[in-house]
């Protein structure tokens, strides 16, 4: 999709190399095509959640489409984000495993999948090699129409080999799909149980899976596709950080502290994406709370020196 953007180009620093020095290059228009066939899971995903108009909706159903969008919301943000792709903290072999079979969950494929997009995206964030940025391709493109091609449909190991190493990992990468279904499975499941032990809760399997599944999962895939699109042209800029990041009150909560963007670009390597204590960071004290629980440790903040290191833009603001 071609951008639109009345504005000027990204905040691209001009230190920055005119082509890029690893090779990348812009793929041709051709290879940027929406394939409806391979999308057509992530269509059905949208379409399936129509069926509300046939369920209706119990207190109950909604209950754990909330609880399973903060869950999952959470185990993208904390083990997708700042796990797999940054390693921004450390923790056990199984508690590694099932960080990803939880992020997995989420159906936004496997965690080397992932891990290797986002780490290119952060290698040329705004820079026109990047995958998914709202200035070079337009807003629709980086929110969601960036994976839906396929240039991106795989995993290159090469930039994740840190994570490529454990084949527990790998095999859940190349079957994405396996924990997806399993939890649609127990939605429903759970549905025709608590349709037959306990009828005064007015709920079926279908509307458990159409609430818990797919109205919770697509409400989870689009809040995450705000840091993308959203996170990179609307908020306010406390670091000069050679790309368009913004930091955002409002994506902050919606996605339990990933809306710190600005944040995030300027110091990838912190597990604390909110650096002062009024940046609502929801995902930092959760993972704060599991490494007093031993799950995990060596959680890092940025160091005062690198967090104090401001530049402010003249436009500031979008
Ligand atoms: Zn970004
Ligand atoms: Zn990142």
């Amino acid at each position: 999709m071609p951008s639109l953007m009345p504005f000027a180009p990204p905040n691209v620093g001009s230190d920055r190399p005119a082509a890029p020095l690893d090779g990348s290059r812009v793929p041709p228009p051709a290879e940027r095509r929406v394939e409806w066939l391979r999308s057509t899971p992530f269509i059905t995903m949208h379409l399936a959640c129509l069926g509300v108009f046939l369920v209706g909706w119990r207190w109950t159903a909604l209950a754990v489409a909330a609880g399973l969008y903060a869950f999952r919301m959470f185990a993208i943000t904390g083990f997708y984000h700042r796990y797999f792709s940054h390693r921004s903290f450390r923790t056990s072999r199984a508690c590694q495993f099932l960080f990803a079979v939880a992020g997995n969950s989420a159906v936004q494929k496997g965690p080397l999948w992932w891990a290797a997009h986002h780490r290119f995206h952060h290698r040329h964030s705004d820079e026109e090699v990047d995958l998914h940025s709202p200035f070079w391709q337009g807003f629709w493109w980086s929110h969601m129409g960036w994976f839906t091609c396929k240039v991106n449909a795989e995993t290159n190991l090469k930039a994740v080999p840190d994570l490529a190493r454990y084949p527990e990992l790998r095999f859940l990468d190349k079957f994405h799909g396996i924990v997806p279904l399993a939890l649609a499975g127990s939605l429903y499941a759970l549905g025709v149980s608590l349709h037959r032990t306990n009828p005064a809760l007015g709920t079926s399997g279908p509307q458990m899976l159409v609430w818990g599944f797919f109205i919770s999962t697509v409400v989870c895939y689009h809040a995450t596709y705000t840091i993308n699109s959203l996170a990179h042209k609307w908020g306010s800029r406390r670091y000069e950080t050679g790309d368009d990041s913004r930091n955002n009150f409002f994506l902050a909560v919606l996605t339990l502290g990933e809306g710190w963007h600005n944040n995030h670009h300027h110091y990838p390597g912190s597990t604390r994406q909110g650096f002062y204590w009024w940046e609502v960071d929801l995902t930092w004290y959760a993972l704060k709370a599991m490494s007093w629980m031993g799950l995990v440790w060596d959680l890092r903040s940025p160091p005062v020196h690198i967090r104090d290191r401001t530049g402010r833009r003249g436009a500031g603001t979008a």
